[in-house]
């Protein structure tokens, strides 16, 4: 039987590959890829260069601080990409403080896409006339790094571990955090008791209702005490 071939294609542009290329090759990530559940390929803007000093970026119009990334080289590797063509063409996304957060619905909603290209920008960012070729904007939080690498990772992770076999066992991605607008319940291991703490006893006693009645119970125990906001909040997947 043909094996059916991946799930969701990821390409990210980056002017450091080799932040991303270990990150993405190790734990369940490194083995979906290997499976071939997801592709993700890391690909370096200068490769889009034709200037040759190989300068993907220059100073700013007007002065000011800090260098900004030039739109030809990346506008050649958005249509290198598929960018522009009718077919399976792939969803663009521009890391940015300046987008829309990332969150488990957005994941979601990404995972559709199927086929997406993230870019990440550096310094003080990239051509504004980019944009033009960029369909969504996404932020990791209210915070402003040195470069989209670390972003693009968890988008990618996030995206990527609800492609189904990624992660061994669905259960566990049913009951995450922000699925059913709570936080996920606490876990236990082995020992039974640790520093004089024990493991509560429902937990040991094999009743498998009593188990889920309590799982339910602390997660929403624990999302009233950590994010009150997330019992009010409507569930909704951004655009
Ligand atoms: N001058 C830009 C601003 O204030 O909006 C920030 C540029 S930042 C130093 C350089 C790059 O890091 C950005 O182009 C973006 O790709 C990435 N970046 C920084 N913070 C980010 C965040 N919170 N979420 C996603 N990407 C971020």
């Amino acid at each position: 039987m043909k094996k059916p071939g991946p799930l969701l294609f990821i390409d990210i542009l980056t002017l450091f590959p080799r932040m991303l290329e270990a990150p993405l090759s190790e734990g369940l990530l490194g083995k979906a890829r290997e499976r071939g559940l997801v592709q993700i390929q890391i690909h370096d803007l200068r490769a889009w260069v034709e200037d040759p000093r190989k300068r993907v970026d220059d100073r700013p119009f007007g002065g000011g601080a800090g260098m900004v990334l030039r739109a030809e080289p990346i506008h050649r590797a958005l249509k290198s990409l598929g960018v522009g063509r009718r077919l399976r063409k792939p969803w663009v996304i521009y890391l940015s403080p300046q987008g829309k957060q990332l969150s488990q619905p957005l994941a979601r909603s990404l995972l559709k896409k199927k086929r997406i290209v993230l870019l990440c920008g550096h310094y003080e960012g990239v051509d504004e006339r980019i944009m033009d070729w960029v369909d969504q904007e996404v932020s990791i939080g209210d915070v402003v790094l040195m470069g989209g690498e670390i972003p693009a990772m968890a988008l990618t992770e996030a995206v990527a571990r609800l492609v189904p076999g990624v992660v061994g066992d669905p259960e566990s991605i049913l009951h995450d955090s922000f699925s059913e607008s709570s936080l996920d319940y606490p876990c236990y291991t082995r020992p039974r008791l640790w520093k004089g703490r024990p493991v509560p006893d429902v937990l040991l006693s094999g009743n498998h209702r009593s188990i889920e009645q309590w799982r339910q119970k602390t997660a929403q125990e624990v999302t009233r005490l950590k994010r009150r906001d997330l019992l009010t909040s409507r569930k909704t997947v951004p655009k």
